[in-house]
């Protein structure tokens, strides 16, 4: 459990949390699995509409090469790793696009493709309104045995929010997926979700506590809005309809945030690092990892705090970044 102290965690990192359970380090190995995603995918030559701060690379990282067969990319990603760190236990994570929008036939026959003996567990990145019954099923008889990590794309609970970005969901379908999940507690739901959406208060963004505190949520990744080039945002920056969050407000948000859910949530991410400084246009900081990460570290330190502290207390005030409209 983490506590407030300098010699101490102030946060339950995901690198902690998977040495504990597998008695090394484990490392995830990012692929990309060929598939698209709802908001992408044309039917009948129809326009399709992105969700606005997604580029087209859809969240993959830079350094994949979707061409290569999703075990290719996971051999050379591991042997990278193994050959630089000595790690030996691995996670595969499809990350690119919506990684359960296919049949379920292809997305079993997709993920067992890299399921060998190195892979203690699975990671799938996806959306809350794209996964079928039997796939889930599927999943849930796997994490009896393996580490399943279902990285469910939330983003926000306000559903104006959700309609502005056109995300094609609303709040109530992550909590419907959430409310499927708790039939399969073995799986680690991780909860991705960004601040600084244009219009967003605080208030809003720290509604998403009650997933963490009511809804059985195990992981978390937190975003800051990047605006990358060839995004509907980016053009929403150039018209000043958008602002995005300065360092220092970022920092208060994730803080604020942490100290509200429970000390044993796992977090997997405390910011989102663009993967090429060139697809970036705001906001400066926005290429970094270890900086927003230190000062969110550094942040708690300061407040005498850490993750948890206030869990179960009623939620009061305006946080620290006030009645501010980005
Ligand atoms: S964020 Fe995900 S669902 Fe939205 S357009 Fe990008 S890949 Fe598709």
């Amino acid at each position: 459990m983490p506590t407030g102290t300098k010699n101490f965690p102030v946060y339950r990192k995901l690198s902690d949390y998977l040495k504990a359970r597998f008695g090394e380090k484990v490392y995830r190995v990012t692929v990309d699995g060929g598939f698209s995603c709802p908001n992408r995918d044309s039917h009948d030559g129809e326009a399709v509409q992105p969700c606005a701060f997604c580029d087209e690379r859809g969240s993959a990282a830079a350094h994949i090469d979707a061409n290569q067969v999703v075990r290719l990319q996971y051999e050379t990603g591991c042997r990278k790793i193994e050959e630089k760190l000595g790690i030996r236990k691995f996670i595969p994570y499809f990350q690119s696009y919506t990684n359960t929008y296919a049949s379920t036939k292809v997305c079993v026959s997709r993920y067992l493709s890299v399921m060998d003996e190195k892979a203690v567990g699975i990671a799938i990145g996806t959306r809350p309104d794209c996964i079928a019954d039997d796939l889930l099923n599927w999943l849930g008889k796997l994490s009896e045995e393996k580490l399943v990590i279902l990285d469910l794309g939330v983003q926000t609970l306000t559903d104006r929010v959700l309609d502005m970005i056109h995300r094609g969901h609303d709040a109530a379908s992550s909590l419907q997926v959430l409310e499927r999940l708790c039939r399969y507690p073995k799986i680690h739901t991780c909860v991705h979700l960004i601040f600084g959406f244009p219009t967003e208060t605080w208030n809003e963004m720290m509604a998403a506590v009650s997933l963490f505190t009511e809804h059985g949520v195990k992981g978390i990744k937190f975003h800051q809005l990047n605006i990358l080039r060839g995004t509907e945002i980016a053009e929403w920056y150039k018209e000043g309809r958008v602002s995005p969050l300065e360092l220092s407000e970022y920092v208060n948000i994730v803080a604020d945030f942490l100290e509200q859910i429970p000390p044993d949530v796992v977090v997997h991410r405390l910011s989102a690092r663009a993967d090429t400084h060139s697809a970036l246009i705001a906001p400066d900081w926005g290429w970094l990892h270890l900086k927003p990460t230190q000062k969110i570290v550094d942040e708690l330190h300061r407040r005498n705090s850490f993750q948890g502290k206030f869990f179960g207390r009623e939620m009061s005030g305006k946080g620290s970044t006030g009645d501010r409209l980005w």
